[in-house]
């Protein structure tokens, strides 16, 4: 078996360490005997998203998420296929902004990709801080850390957690990011999977699903990652 994981615009989207996703998300397929490859596209690649199983879309500062938001509107219909296709997806903060229809800022509106039905505003004071999630779905709590300007407004769709601690999506709602069918859209970053491998897990075992139809995945000894985890947990929720 192999998966093969498409980063997204790492020049330019790949704030706050988001490659350390990658980088876990590969760990943990070679621990299984599972083969990962990782393929980086700039904007002058064209993507042939049905070679891939994963796609990675980071964080990026307002300025960079106008540069790449043009060229994401050239690939969008490509990319919807595959999300509708049930393509697994992992976006990031200002990636996760751009699977929305819009971003507004005060220099102006930063088109999306409208993937998912969520729009986002700049608000101020930033949000920052650590942040704890839960989320039924999920054996173990989400960890992580926000800096965002952006509120984001997923309106009936799910979010990636209830926030335990921290502001989420827009500090109002006590939500925080987006799944939508194998799509995860999260402010999370920092980076989000190392210290949340049921979220790595998760992610791996839904492409694995998909592209073979493959159940379940073989456990990993996670006491350290879970450790981690569990202080973060322990420190800002107990
Ligand atoms: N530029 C976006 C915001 O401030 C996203 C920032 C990020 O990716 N950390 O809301």
């Amino acid at each position: 078996m192999k998966l093969t994981i498409g980063h997204l615009y790492p020049d330019l989207l790949n704030l706050y360490g988001d490659r350390g996703n990658i980088q876990c998300m590969m760990k943990r397929c070679q621990w299984r005997g599972i083969d990962a490859e990782t393929i980086e596209f700039t904007l002058e690649d064209s993507i042939d998203f049905s070679s891939l199983d994963i796609v990675l879309l980071g964080g990026g500062s307002d300025r960079e998420q106008m540069l790449v938001c043009h060229k994401l509107r050239s690939i969008r219909q490509d990319f919807r296929d595959y999300v509708e296709d049930n393509g697994v997806v992992i976006a990031v903060c200002g990636g996760y902004q751009l699977l929305g229809h819009y971003y507004d800022t005060e220099e102006g509106r930063i088109e999306g990709l409208s993937l998912v039905d969520l729009h986002t505003e700049q608000g101020s004071p930033r949000l920052i801080d650590n942040i704890v999630l839960e989320n039924s779905l999920f054996p173990h709590p989400i960890v992580g850390f926000e800096n965002h300007g952006g509120r984001t407004y997923i309106g009936d769709n799910k979010p990636f957690g209830k926030v335990l601690y921290g502001h989420g999506n827009n500090g109002e709602d006590g939500q925080e990011g987006v799944l939508y069918k194998n799509v995860v859209g999260t402010y999370l970053h920092g980076p989000l999977l190392p210290k949340n491998p049921h979220i790595c897990d998760y992610l791996l075992s839904n492409a694995l699903q998909r592209k073979y139809g493959v159940n379940g995945l073989e456990p990993l000894d996670d006491t350290q990652e879970l450790e981690a985890n569990q202080y973060i947990y322990k420190r800002f929720v107990k």
